[in-house]
């Protein structure tokens, strides 16, 4: 052991049934492999707890996909004071540093080629697996297209424009190993919005075996989902893509500039609907504190616009509403609760009025009554700790 290791987490999400690996350093194996060894840390979603390192000198280089895992490294440099740490990855994306960090640890912005001085994506993309993983297994990861960058950038709520990354994929060179046929395979092509100009990059995606489908994150414009239809048509591999709707009526986009309007996104989701896709995602934000009644009419519409889902579904996952730092909405809702882990400010939890706690209550239920009959999932899992949907 050269005490320095490379620690990507992953989670064995039971209420998806499959492994979900934080593949951070996939796109720099070669790299890292030369410098050290890879280690991978088992994680539940929102743990917090120490990492138990089997050394105690030395450095560690950590993958964090999420905000708690930065946590989990902060916890661990304390402990650790002869341990040097270095935190890059997802997690650190609009998180404000608000104290001091402990000597040993370290957080970099740019990628792992960047930081070690290669060019972006020099090396061959590969992983390995954690030992837990078993053939027949379901696994999850990424194979970055850029990075954490959206050519969009306008949304308010959103973290990503306080993202200055910039690393893009001009090629795919996505290879398994023979042993991955072994493992069933749903595989994020990652970027935060597909751009219309760079779907054409999806006509070399490998038709792998045991492949459960490629997963997509687009807008809902039509050049990209007309683009998305005609490479979709053209390869044999399933896709399942999504986007995000946050509140789907012109009003309301209008508040959060999110660049779309009604018929639009009806026409994207009819063209979606005739692609032989393995399912269509959308992202529903609630907790808003600008609600007007019209607004609710205004959603009735567009789920009476809406087609019917037969082949596959339209999941809709409904997300509470947090007011990041550095996101353009910072500052404009009154706060109910920040949001801090030791030196970390991950944003806050907005104070909103009775008369918008009952509006957006009452949006939730037309979601639930109006998606009926249209093959359409509602998850509400990721609202059920916020305190007015209690
Ligand atoms: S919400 Fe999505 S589309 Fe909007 S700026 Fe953020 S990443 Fe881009």
């Amino acid at each position: 052991m050269k005490n320095v290791v490379f620690i990507q987490f992953y989670t064995n999400s039971e209420e998806m049934g499959r492994w979900v690996l934080g593949n951070g350093f996939s796109d720099t194996y070669d790299i890292c492999k030369s410098k050290g060894d890879f280690l991978w840390i088992e994680t539940g979603r929102d743990s917090e707890d120490i990492i138990e390192l089997p050394f105690k000198t030395g450095t560690a280089y950590v993958s964090c996909c999420m905000g708690n895992q930065l946590v989990r490294v902060w916890k661990t440099a304390l402990q650790n004071p002869e341990i040097e740490f270095v935190c890059g990855g997802p997690g650190l994306i609009g998180v404000e540093v608000i104290d001091d960090l402990p000597a040993n640890m370290k957080l970099s912005y740019n990628s792992v080629e960047w930081y070690f001085g290669y060019p972006d994506f020099t090396g061959k993309w590969k992983l390995s697996l954690p030992d837990a993983v078993q053939a027949g297994d379901k696994l999850y990861f990424n194979y970055g297209l850029d990075g954490n960058h959206c050519y969009w950038n306008k949304c308010s709520y959103c973290n990503r424009p306080s993202w200055k990354g910039q690393r893009k994929r001009k090629i795919i060179d996505l290879e398994l190993d023979d042993y991955f046929q072994d493992y069933n395979k749903l595989i994020r092509i990652g970027t935060e919005a597909l751009q219309p100009k760079d779907i054409y990059l999806l006509k070399q995606l490998p038709d792998l075996p045991n492949l459960w489908c490629y997963k997509l994150n687009f807008r809902f414009d039509r050049k990209t989902v007309k683009n998305f239809k005609e490479v979709a048509t053209e390869l044999s591999t399933p896709f399942v893509g999504g986007a995000s709707f946050e509140f789907p009526t012109d009003r309301m986009w209008k508040v959060m500039n999110k660049g779309y309007n009604l018929d639009e996104v009806i026409e994207c989701l009819e063209i979606l609907n005739d692609i032989d896709m393995a399912m269509i995602t959308g992202g529903f934000m609630l907790g808003w504190n600008c609600l007007i009644n019209q607004d609710i009419d205004d959603l009735k519409q567009f789920f009476q616009r809406l087609p019917v889902f037969r082949n596959k579904k339209l999941v809709l996952f409904i997300w509470p509403m947090y007011v990041f730092p550095g996101s353009m909405i910072d500052g404009k809702y009154d706060i109910d609760h920040k949001i801090i882990k030791g030196p970390f400010y991950f944003g806050y939890v907005p104070k909103i009025s009775f008369e918008q706690e009952v509006l957006n209550d009452k949006v939730l239920k037309v979601i639930e009554e109006y998606s009926k009959g249209k093959n359409i999932d509602v998850h509400k899992e990721w609202i059920k700790s916020w305190k007015i949907f209690e």
